[in-house]
């Protein structure tokens, strides 16, 4: 039995706000609620004192397996969401007694110099604020609902300021005794708690979701890490299961957004697919199955989104621009000018340039066994340079109609040991899976999360039986 079942099971406690509701649901209570506050806060807090001693003998009644989830979730340990870096600041002493924080709520149509106006602020200060650096520039966006504090000197000069970009940083500048200004970018990390949430299908995956409550977000997220194994517009059938362990993010105790999902098990058509994220000692992330094996495949299927397949492999077909038979080696998508193209794999750019007939093309190597081929390029993507590492799913290009091409889209190549082959039929080879060298770490690493999918799944399954 793994720690976590005794876990569980020697610590039953509820979740609060359980608590605080309990006793005002019960009517009679209610009626004598307001002559009673005083006695309802001493029962409450009899009833939290009780509660969270090891033995109680409160139990949750509710069999609500949400609730009983969040307060499972509580006793795991968490992934920590990726932080972005500081800037340490030189320490500054504020010694300005006869100053005080001002402080303005931006509203609609606010800029930063129009609130700086107000203040008596210069619009060289405007501009100085703003521009000093990477940072400050975040100054040229704020939104109404946020809030700008400044504290200025006695000859009305800007002394410090503080913003908040959003929930998880706030912007510091100060001027230093040079009177130049400097600016530090603090992170307020928001606390994870996983949860588990499951649904079943009975018409769709979005409906199912939201009758579970789970976000959009999450759900994407959920079809993103599947998406190789199950085709969700085609394999999704009526009774089909899924489980999902993700962080939900909190701020002070309030919950600010969904975190990234950990584990996820999907049952399609009576099969079951597991997943679990997972960071190797390099700091390479991904989504593997619990025998480590990587989810997706080393190739997306196909290297730009919501198209049309206007061509495809053949030996032979009709060309339309050179008005002749010819075997078409590849797969033509439709799509409008500038859709993004994608690096199917990950790879190097061995070729970026025209090729006759193929227009701007780009030629990428994948290992030494496979070669994509990606034509009629509008335009090529900022970086993509000869040489150069490419991750799966990054933009190469641009569609366009370059070289012979009869309209927009993309001609795009598979070629194993330099032989063509059809990309829509071609066995793609998984991705690398865990490196040898960290499978104990991989291990150990998955376990809560996977043991928390497993008895969460099996509950789950075990209710709507007793239902
Ligand atoms: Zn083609």
């Amino acid at each position: 039995m793994s720690y976590l079942d005794l876990d569980f099971k020697s610590r039953p406690t509820p979740p609060p706000q359980r608590l605080r509701r309990r006793p005002f649901k019960k009517p009679q209570l209610n009626r004598l609620i307001r002559g009673l506050t005083a006695l309802v806060t001493l029962i409450g807090a009899i009833y939290l004192i009780l509660s969270f001693l090891p033995d109680s003998s409160a139990k949750i009644e509710d069999s609500n397996l949400k609730q009983q989830r969040l307060h499972y979730s509580v006793l795991l340990p968490s992934i920590k969401e990726p932080e972005l870096e500081t800037t340490p600041l030189d320490p500054v002493t504020e010694t300005l007694s006869s100053t005080q924080w001002i402080t303005t709520q931006i509203k609609s149509g606010d800029t930063l110099a129009s609130i700086f106006s107000e203040a008596g602020l210069s619009a060289t200060t405007t501009h100085k604020v703003v521009n000093l650096n990477k940072q400050t520039k975040k100054l040229s966006k704020i939104r109404p609902g946020q809030s700008i504090s400044m504290l200025l000197d006695d000859s009305q000069q800007l002394v410090s300021l503080k913003y908040m970009p959003d929930i998880t940083q706030t912007l510091h500048i100060k001027r230093l005794e040079d009177e130049s200004l400097t600016s530090e970018l603090l992170h307020h990390p928001l606390d994870p708690i996983p949860v588990f949430k499951s649904g079943t299908i009975n018409s769709s995956l979005f409906e199912a979701a939201a009758d579970s409550e789970i976000s959009e977000n999450i759900i994407m997220e959920l079809a993103g890490i599947f998406g190789w194994d199950i085709d969700f517009a085609l394999d999704i059938r009526k009774g089909d299961q899924f489980g999902i362990v993700y962080n939900e993010l909190y701020k002070d105790g309030e919950k600010i957004r969904d975190g990234r999902i950990l584990a996820a098990e999907f049952i399609n058509q009576g099969k079951s697919y597991q997943a679990v994220y997972y960071t190797d000692p390099k700091g390479e992330s991904g989504y593997f199955s619990p025998e480590g094996k990587s989810m997706r495949k080393a190739f997306l299927r196909s290297p730009v989104k919501f198209s049309r397949i206007s061509s495809r492999f053949s030996r032979k077909r009709w060309h339309p621009v050179l008005s002749k038979w010819r075997s078409h080696k590849g797969v033509d998508y439709a799509a409008p000018r500038g859709t993004p193209i994608r690096a199917s794999g990950d790879g190097k750019i061995k070729f970026k340039g025209t090729k006759g007939g193929y227009g701007k093309t780009v030629f990428i190597q994948h290992g030494s066994k496979y070669t994509t081929v990606y034509a009629h390029m509008s335009r090529y993507a900022k970086g993509a340079r000869k040489g150069k590492s490419v991750k799966q799913g990054q933009v190469i290009g641009y569609v366009g109609s370059t070289g012979l091409a009869s309209g927009p889209h993309l001609h795009y190549e598979f070629r194993v040991n330099g032989v063509h082959r059809n990309p829509l039929t071609v066995k793609l080879p998984a991705a690398e899976p865990i490196d040898k060298a960290y499978k104990t770490h991989f291990t150990r690493e998955i376990k809560t999360y996977l043991s928390m999918l497993n008895l969460m799944s099996k509950e789950t399954i075990a209710k709507l039986d007793n239902e």
